[in-house]
């Protein structure tokens, strides 16, 4: 029994070790995260969520665009911790950035809270994707290919992730029951990442269980 045990053991950390070497589709490239960051963030999700969330249970996933520059200026404009904001302190971040070649960056670890998306923080891992500046829906078939790629990984690894949608389906995204949102009239219109990319999304992603919304 112990030798069957042991067997099942190394086959497994195998098979993991495996996975993780051949699949993992991206590159890290972290933000700088200090103490403060934490603070902010345990201020931000105490406002409007009552409660401290460092670490999320990922149940959705968010897609947006990031409307402007380039994957060092997005990545720079993520790294900074605080922001203006009478919402909250906490800078605006996401777990991924996607450049316009599908090159896919890891900006934090994927649990990490990150703010991206009104009344979803506290579930939902964001990926970003560099285009749609003046709203022009200009993503690109290496990003969706890219998105695509990332998506089954992370449900894959995350099983408790059940919903994909763009940060314009914010509002429909309520039947999940995955909104929280403790300050009212705290909302902001999106159009990111547009209802074509979300469109290519959900033709190639449906199908392995994941739920999406109608435009
Ligand atoms: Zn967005």
């Amino acid at each position: 029994m112990k030798i069957f045990l042991l067997t099942i053991c190394a086959a497994a950390i195998f098979l993991t070790a495996n996975v993780h070497a051949e699949e993992l589709p991206f590159v890290d490239k972290f933000i700088p995260w200090s103490e403060h960051r934490d603070e902010l963030g345990d201020e931000y999700t105490l406002k409007h969520y009552g409660k401290v969330v460092r670490q999320i249970v990922p149940q959705a996933v968010v897609v947006h665009w990031t409307a402007f520059g380039t994957l060092e200026s997005n990545w720079k404009y993520f790294s900074a911790e605080e922001m203006d904001d009478d919402e909250g302190r906490l800078n605006v971040a996401s777990q991924f950035l996607v450049d316009r070649d599908g090159t896919i960056v890891r900006l934090m670890p994927e649990t990490n809270l990150a703010r991206h998306a009104i009344g979803y923080n506290h579930c939902a891992i964001g990926i970003e994707n560099v285009g749609g500046c003046d709203g022009h829906e200009d993503l690109t078939e290496a990003q969706l290919a890219a998105n695509v790629r990332l998506i089954k990984y992370l449900h894959a690894k995350y099983p408790t992730i059940k919903y994909v949608f763009g940060h314009y389906q914010q509002d429909a995204a309520r039947a999940s029951g995955l909104y929280i949102e403790l300050v009212p009239d705290y909302y902001a219109v999106k159009t990111d990442p547009g209802k074509i990319f979300m469109r290519g999304l959900r033709e190639q992603l449906e199908s392995d269980g994941l739920i999406f919304y109608d435009d």
